[in-house]
């Protein structure tokens, strides 16, 4: 049997066995991506764009954001490739699969976050326990990565004021105290730690294959806002859903479960 695991599923997994079952042995799909997740990949494009030193697409609070990267980033060292799909065998019949945002020139991986809180520290101390980005150091069989995080603006648009304007403003936000609201991160793992990492894996896709209870956490939907909380009590296969969708497997997603 082969199983074909990426790190968002390996994260929804270990968030809520719930939100996993809906997510990957369901295939539902959410049809409408929240205003939040489609301002995180029109980012995502800019910076891909400007790590091929293309022109991107500055409209918007995307545009805006990307802008803040190009001045306050030093990514022209990096040499970056960006978008590089990978797929590498972790044991026997198991493969890690996914994208990373970028390689540097010497191999490192790169990872781009976008957050809505306010105070990045949060982000330097999360880092210790970040399954994500040690799973891309042993995509990559690197011992550090660098890691971005920009934070959302947390400024509105003002009754009475355009949206260029605005636009404006937020620019204006950003120049304001780059420091606080976009960081560049090294970070490090040691090779017994990514053993330990590639090791959990393992242990994890073997309890996937086993589990036939997919019991809820409570504690994950407090903390973050599930895209499967109004499927999550009452969700009854044979009946249709509005909202939702089923995934193509092979088209749709990186990962085979
Ligand atoms: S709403 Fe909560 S319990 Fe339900 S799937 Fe989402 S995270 Fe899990």
């Amino acid at each position: 049997m082969i199983t074909e695991l990426s790190a968002t599923m390996i994260s929804s997994y270990k968030r809520c066995y719930r939100r996993f079952y809906l997510e990957y042995v369901e295939d539902l799909k959410p049809l409408a991506s929240s205003e939040a997740l489609s301002i995180g990949s029109s980012y995502h494009e800019n910076l891909e764009n400007i790590l091929k030193g293309q022109e991107f697409n500055h409209d918007g609070l995307a545009g805006k954001m990307a802008e803040a990267f190009q001045k306050y980033v030093d990514y022209t060292s990096w040499q970056a490739a960006p978008e590089q799909d990978f797929k590498i065998r972790l044991a026997r019949g198991l493969y890690l699969k996914g994208r990373l945002d970028a390689v540097t020139q010497d191999g490192f991986p790169v990872e781009h976050k976008t957050t809505g809180n306010a105070g990045l520290e949060k982000y330097i101390d999360h880092l210790a326990y970040d399954d994500q980005i040690a799973l891309y150091m042993l995509v990559t069989g690197k011992e550090r990565a660098i890691y971005t995080v920009i934070q959302k603006p947390t400024i509105r648009l003002k009754k009475d004021e355009s949206e260029e304007e605005y636009l404006e403003r937020v620019s204006q936000w950003y120049d304001t105290e780059p420091e606080k609201k976009i960081l560049t991160l090294s970070v490090v793992r040691t090779k017994s730690e990514l053993e330990e990492k590639r090791q959990e894996i393992i242990y994890l896709a073997k309890e996937m294959r086993h589990r036939k209870l997919y019991y809820r956490n409570p504690t994950a939907c407090t903390i973050t806002s599930c895209p499967y909380a109004s499927i999550c009590l009452n969700y009854e296969p044979d009946i249709q859903l509005t909202g939702f969708y089923k995934k193509e497997r092979k088209s749709d997603e990186l990962c085979r479960f």
